[in-house]
């Protein structure tokens, strides 16, 4: 969090400096911090938007005892906040208009030379925003923009233009090289056959370590750079317990397993029929937004290759219709036949998990592809998608603006799900979006 760019508000007391940090934190109390060891308490929280990703903090904290604005404004902590600052956001109140108060704090805060945004409170209605805005123009604030924090009107416009001023932050750093999986299926599919010849094949560097939770082992191994986990796989290692264990539980266990991990590799055996628990579990992933595989296993057995893979890829689109969209690779663990393919899965899904697709990019496939689509009529107007954002990664979430507000369809939203995945993703990993009004963030 500490390296992290920040954005600091400030201004005096009541001008809404607290709303507007809440609304664009967007979760109101859960990311507040206060940390320990301040002598007043720091309030800062994260916000991410776009891919970017920045520290914010609310100088009110500071003040709240202080009888005198410009004193505390001075102290110790609001300056080294100011100097650490990437960019200020300087908060004046609309309503009440310019105050000598609002001079003085702008010409403090200009000392330190960073890029300011004078943002104009309190203005509910938009229309009246140029006759209340005006004393503050004479600032001479190149940055001005007017909001109501309290009504999140031009609290979006805001963040779009502060989020230009935020450089690049890899949020994958720490993710990217830690990569779980779940490996699941039902006993006997070839789970550890499957592990072991992997780890042959590969001669993958490999040590088994204590899981997330009791008694499950996490198998770990590097390969070029990533760390790939197997997680819990004590229930594969340890087979006679296991195979004992009622189904019920044994699927509880799987899927445990499947929320702790970024990608789901379902274990399918050739020469048997898909059994429910298989349908189950698979379902469950999808509900849950991660990326799935089916690993086909044992295609040493099949008599005529493509014939059977044929059959047995059309049996399981029927038999599995509502994830027929996730990739699938035919190994043998036996005879290590496309082993070594396991990984590349892994890794395409993986990338394609934690991807960021630029707000310029994904606005060229506004102009491109939907200059046509509308969500629905109101007054016999069209409500249309005018601007898409990707606001996180695992699962890849994506913000579409619409003109009015609307609930989209099941049918618009795959459709619009579909759109975003032919364009931009090699591999099909499950998407998230998300349809709002222009209006609020
Ligand atoms: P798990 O319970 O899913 O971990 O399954 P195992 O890895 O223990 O395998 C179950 C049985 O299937 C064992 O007898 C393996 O030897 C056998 N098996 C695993 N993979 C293959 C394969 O690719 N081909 C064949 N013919 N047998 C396999």
């Amino acid at each position: 969090m500490e390296k992290l760019s920040s954005v600091v508000i400030i201004g005096r007391p009541n001008v809404g400096k607290s709303t507007l940090f809440n609304r664009l934190i967007g979760k109101k109390k859960s990311i507040v911090t206060s940390l320990a060891g301040t002598t007043r308490d720091r309030i800062y929280g994260k916000v991410e938007w776009q891919g970017k990703v920045f520290k914010l903090i609310d100088t009110g904290g500071y003040m709240l005892n202080s009888t005198n604005c410009i004193e505390s404004l001075i102290n110790n902590q609001v300056e080294k906040a100011l100097q650490e600052a990437n960019l200020i956001i300087f908060l004046c109140d609309g309503k009440q208009g310019l105050v000598p108060l609002d001079i003085e704090i702008s010409k403090k805060i200009r000392k330190f030379n960073k890029t300011i945004f004078l943002c104009i409170n309190k203005i509910d209605v938009p229309k009246n925003q140029y006759q209340l805005a005006s004393d503050f123009y004479k600032l001479g604030f190149e940055n001005t923009i007017t909001i109501s924090a309290e009504h999140s009107i031009g609290v979006d416009d805001l963040l779009e233009k502060i989020i230009h001023y935020i450089p690049e932050h890899n949020l994958n750093e720490t993710e990217r090289d830690k990569i779980k999986i779940a490996i699941i299926g039902k006993p006997n599919v070839g789970k550890s056959s499957i592990i072991n010849a992997l780890i042959g094949e590969e001669r993958l560097i490999i040590s088994e370590v204590p899981g997330t939770t009791r008694d499950s082992i996490d198998i770990h191994f590097k390969y070029n750079e990533f760390d790939y986990y197997f997680i819990d796989t004590a229930g594969i290692k340890k087979k006679s317990k296991t195979h004992n264990l009622p189904e019920l539980i044994s699927i509880i266990k799987a899927k445990k397993t499947i929320d702790n991990s970024d990608i789901v590799l379902l274990v399918l055996d050739c020469t048997r029929e898909i059994q429910h628990i298989e349908a189950e579990l698979a379902g469950y992933t999808y509900n849950k937004i991660k990326p799935l595989a089916f690993i086909i296993n044992k295609i040493d057995l099949m008599k005529n290759k493509i014939k059977d893979q044929k059959a047995f890829i059309n049996y399981m689109k029927k038999r599995l219709n509502f994830v027929s969209f996730a990739p699938f690779l035919f190994v043998s663990a036996k005879t290590k036949e496309n082993i070594k393919y396991i990984l590349n899965i892994i890794n395409n899904l993986y990338e394609s998990y934690v991807k960021r697709i630029k707000t310029s990019e994904l606005n060229l496939l506004l102009q491109d592809e939907l200059n046509d689509f509308t969500l629905g009529y109101v007054k016999n107007k069209p409500i249309k998608i005018q601007y898409i954002t990707q606001v996180s990664i695992k699962p890849p979430t994506f913000v579409l603006f619409a003109n009015k507000r609307i609930k989209p369809t099941n049918n618009q939203l795959k459709y619009l799900e579909n759109l975003i995945r032919k364009r931009y993703y090699s591999i099909t990993v499950p998407i998230k979006i998300i349809i709002k009004s222009k209006k609020k963030i």
